[in-house]
């Protein structure tokens, strides 16, 4: 689950790490009772809330300069309201007091996963221009999950960026607290940039102006809080569909579209299909005990992806072959099928299955004696 900017600056503020002051509008009027609100007559930042980066390139960031008057803020609120930044219409702007920016910073944590361990990067050129950044410009450490984040990581990081003088006590205070948050949110992703180093007058303070959060879907039953933050998934029009369906479903990157019961089952029919030279185009598993209804949404959810064909492969327990039959039957009646579909049933009522599929005469089903054979008619038929 990716969150909005407004939601994940509202954990960094719980974490204690500082943002700046601000307020959500959904309108231009609510953006000129913000804007007069937090900082009265002088700038504020208006910025779109969409679940993608690049906001700022995309004319989706804007200050707006003192004295901040209702009209200026009204007419840059609904210049922005009225995008779309890769292809996500804006729905809300987040309104903040401006903050005068003296060097733009780079925070995140993430997962390195051939390393199995958490990632620290820290680099001191931030901003929209990252990924332009010098190679080796980005300083970095693994985080030893039982050490957590050591005081002598954070300033070997803030030392090897080369953050200015005047950042160093803040960083020193704020990287801690980012990785904290990291583990407690289950966040897959903690990022910001800019981590601003703001002056007014002598003083100077890091502020998270930024902020990108990726938390575990897998692991929202333990963050109440952080699920009940809505609209803000980015699923896939086909995931989406599995999702609302209760299937457990991944996504994959070739052509024969698989469905199967169990994940082992579902697993070894991934092998044997890239086994026949064919690759899957996802993973599907029914669960135990699939009816026709779930047999049929199943189908739905494959066939919405770019596959060449279909191998249904089931091994009846709780699960009854002409269940099975009569959902894919079902689900060919719903939906137009113009891919061939290789079903392979094995198990409780797998006879009297296979006569339903062949008495259906179906000019787009076949059924297959085992496995292996069921795999190389589907990688056959694309
Ligand atoms: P992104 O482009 O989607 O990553 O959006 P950001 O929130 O990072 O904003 C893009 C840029 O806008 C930043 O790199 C800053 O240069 C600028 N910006 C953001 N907030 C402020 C602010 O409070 N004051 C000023 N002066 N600039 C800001
Ligand atoms: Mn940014």
């Amino acid at each position: 689950m990716d969150l909005f900017e407004y939601q994940g600056k509202e954990l960094f503020a719980r974490a204690g790490i500082p943002v700046p002051a601000g307020r959500v509008a959904r309108t231009p009027e609510q953006a000129v009772a913000a804007a007069a609100e937090l900082a009265p007559g002088a700038a504020v930042v208006i910025k779109a809330q969409v679940a993608t980066g690049g906001r700022g390139k995309a004319g989706g960031v804007k200050v707006v300069p003192a004295p901040a008057g209702a009209d200026a803020v009204s007419n840059v609120a609904a210049e922005i309201l009225a995008l779309s930044i890769k292809g996500e219409p804006v729905g809300a702007l987040l309104v903040e007091a401006a903050a005068g920016i003296e060097a733009e910073y780079y925070a995140a944590v993430t997962f390195d996963r051939r390393a199995g361990a958490a990632l620290f990067l820290l680099s001191a050129t931030g901003g929209m221009e990252v990924e332009e950044a010098p190679e080796g410009a980005m300083a970095s450490v693994h985080v030893d999950p039982l050490l957590g984040l050591t005081a002598y990581q954070v300033r070997d990081l803030v030392f090897t960026a080369g953050l200015a003088a005047e950042a160093r006590t803040d960083a020193f205070g704020l990287l801690p607290k980012l990785y904290r948050l990291f583990v407690d949110a289950d966040a897959s992703l903690v990022e910001i940039n800019p981590l601003a180093l703001t002056a007014s007058g002598q003083q100077r303070a890091l502020i998270a102006l930024d902020a990108k959060v990726t938390v575990d879907d897998s692991a929202l039953y333990r963050h109440p809080d952080i699920a009940a933050y809505h609209g803000t998934r980015r699923l896939a029009p086909q995931e989406e569909l599995a999702a609302a369906a209760g299937l457990n479903f991944v996504k994959l990157d070739g052509d024969v579209g698989i469905i199967g019961n169990g994940a082992g089952l579902v697993m070894s029919t991934l092998d044997v299909v890239s086994q026949a030279g064919g690759a899957p185009a996802n993973f599907l598993d029914v669960g135990g005990g699939a009816g026709a209804d779930v047999l049929s949404s199943a189908l739905e959810v494959v066939l919405a992806g770019q596959v060449r064909s279909v191998l249904v492969n089931i091994f009846g327990g709780i699960t009854r072959g002409d269940a099975v039959a009569g959902g894919i039957l079902e689900a060919l009646g719903r939906t137009r099928v113009e891919v061939p579909i290789v079903v392979r049933l094995e198990g409780t009522n797998a006879t009297e299955g296979r006569a339903m599929l062949a008495a259906a005469h179906h000019p787009n089903v076949r059924t297959a004696g085992g496995m292996m054979e069921a795999a190389r008619m589907a990688v056959e038929a694309r």
